[in-house]
């Protein structure tokens, strides 16, 4: 299962993050994980449960923003939804075409620090 080396990445990633802003716990995580990335979101969901154990994201919340694949196509400039398994074939001119745009992202986006009353 290889989410749970991935959340343990993004887990320590903005663990540190918020260590260099003092002592806040992270409320939340935002991950970018693209249709090609070869994570599943819910795998990756219950993995981060277990990797934040005993961390600053112990009650971090993971929001998760699906990146659909897309390819685009130059005689065309057609852009459009690969699908998966990818087929990068372009609908407009009916040729193969490799331009992917995106679909492999797997990156975090946001760390949101929580509200430390006083
Ligand atoms: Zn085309």
């Amino acid at each position: 299962m290889h989410e749970l080396s991935i959340a343990t990445a993004i887990v320590e990633q903005a663990d540190e993050t918020a260590r260099t802003h003092g002592t806040r716990p992270v409320a939340a995580v935002t991950v970018r994980v693209g249709e090609l990335s070869g994570v599943v979101p819910a795998a990756l969901a219950f993995a981060f449960d277990v990797a934040r154990d005993g961390t600053a994201l112990a009650s971090a919340a993971l929001v998760v923003e699906e990146v659909a694949a897309r390819a685009h196509c130059g005689p065309c400039d057609e852009e459009f939804a690969v699908g998966t398994p990818p087929f990068f074939w372009c609908p407009r001119c009916d040729q193969p075409s490799q331009g992917l745009r995106s679909g492999r992202e797997l990156e975090i986006t946001g760390i949101e620090l929580a509200e430390v009353a006083g």
